[in-house]
This record gives structure tokens, sequence and C-alpha cells, in this order.
């Protein structure tokens, strides 16, 4: 990992002081996708995003059909997100994969794995930054670099983009959208990033799941890589059907074709 433009310590301590923070500001939400966030009411403390009403972001699917997106943000981190694959591809199941740019160019052999195994890619930012901290340009660059990055390492264009700590001003939601990206969180959130352990990790998310939940992991740890198998054996006996994002919630508008409601 040495040779990764993320120093390792800093990230994982970046990391620890998760907490979303967002700021959304007033008529500016037609710049996203509006779409009321379901949260699970009365749940416990969660990094999941805060219960505003009308969340700007999206996140969450329709609530029929028992669909479920089951996403994994901050790799690909070797040794961590072979196991997840190798776990998914057992079961024949579909995920999607948040990627942070530097690990991208730090790992193309693996990124370019989870792309041909047909998982779907997401855009985590180049540096793990917190979005809201940043200038437009800044913002806009970090996105860039990691649509170039997978395009040319994968061949992939991803369409969503989740901000890292779920940090985005909803006045940022234009510079996704001019890169015609998505923004979308998450609505179960089992705090994987601070190693709770195994069992408690597949505890919460097999509680709180409930169709057209956004699941949010990272394949970053192996306590998460260890909690795979009983999250996903547990979710499909409940008969919930895993997909990937895109198949849940259905791509972002194109700024192409845009046209305000
Ligand atoms: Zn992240």
């Amino acid at each position: 990992m040495s040779e990764s433009p993320v120093s390792r310590g800093k990230f994982l301590r970046s990391l620890g002081k998760s907490i979303p923070g967002f700021v959304l500001g007033a008529g500016v939400a037609s710049a996203a996708r509006v779409v009321a966030g379901k949260l699970a009411s009365g749940s416990v403390a969660t990094s999941a995003p805060p219960p505003e009403k009308h969340t700007p972001f999206l996140s969450s699917g329709p609530g029929d059909g028992n669909r479920i997106a089951i996403t994994f943000d901050d790799g690909p981190t070797p040794g961590v997100t072979e196991i997840i694959l190798d776990e998914l591809k057992k079961r024949e199941l579909h995920a999607t994969f948040f990627m942070i740019g530097a690990r991208v160019v730090a790992a193309p052999d693996l990124a370019r794995r989870v792309a041909a195994e047909g998982h779907e890619i997401g855009n985590h930012t180049f540096n793990h930054l917190k979005l809201t901290t940043l200038s437009d340009q800044q913002v806009g660059e970090e996105i860039q670099k990691t649509q170039d990055a997978l395009g040319e390492i994968a061949q992939y264009q991803p369409s969503w983009l989740r901000p890292p700590y779920g940090a985005f001003r909803a006045s940022q939601a234009a510079i996704a959208q001019g890169k015609n990206l998505g923004v979308v969180l998450w609505s179960v959130d089992p705090r994987d990033w601070s190693q709770p352990g195994a069992t408690r990790i597949v505890d919460t998310v097999l509680s709180q799941t409930k169709s057209g939940a956004i699941i949010l992991c990272h394949d970053l740890h192996r306590q998460t890589a260890q909690s795979i198998p009983r999250i996903l054996d547990g979710l499909l006996e409940r008969g919930f059907n895993f997909v990937a994002l895109s198949t849940l919630v259905g791509r972002p508008e194109r700024k192409q074709t845009a046209v305000a409601a």
C-alpha cells in the first residue's frame, strides 16, 4: 500500500472522523434528482444520512419488488476486495463498488476484475476528501480524475457519485450533473469502517435492510469481508434480490436530456 498516494494511516484516521454533514441550499434541489429518503424511523444512531425530510440526494430505491443494492466504498483494496468478489461470484450476485481514484491507480488489475465480473462501479472521488471543504474547481477535479482513471484503466464510465462521508452541498450537485453523474447516498449503514466486529456488522445489516435499501459497506477491512457471506446468505434467505445500483434506481438524468420538471 505504500505506493498509494493516499497515506493509509491518514486515510483511516479520516474515515474515523466520518460524520456526513449536509449543507442543503434552498431552491437548488432541482440540480439533483429529488427523492425523499426513506430512512428507518427510530433507528439507532448511525452515520446514515440525517433525517431531513427532503434530502436532495438519492438514498434508497423503490420499496416494491424486494430489490436491494449492496455497495462497497473506498476500494479497491488488495486482500479484501478479492474475498468479497469471490463470495459474490459463488452466489452469482452483483454489487456496486464506489472506488477511490487513487486506489484504482494503485490496484489497476483489481479495478479491472471488478468491471470484468459485471459489477457496477461508482465514483468515490480521487483522494477521499470532504468535498464540502473544497472549491467548485477542486470538487470538479476530484470527480473528473476518478472518471478518467476508471475510463483509462477499466474502460468504465460511472453513472453515480458517492461523496466521501456523504458530505456534499446541494449547490455542488450541478458539478456532478455536469459530468453526467447522479449523487447517491445510502439507507443502511453498519459502520463497518469502525470495525465493530463481523457479527455486529451482519446483525445491523440484516435487521435494518428492507425492500429498496442501499446498503453501505467498505471493501477496506477484513471484518467486512468476513461478514459478507452471512450478509449475502441472510438477505437471500429473507427473499431479497441483489441488483446493481443502476438496476435498483435507474440511471441518473443525463445533462443533454435534463429537463426541469
Ligand atoms: Zn469513503
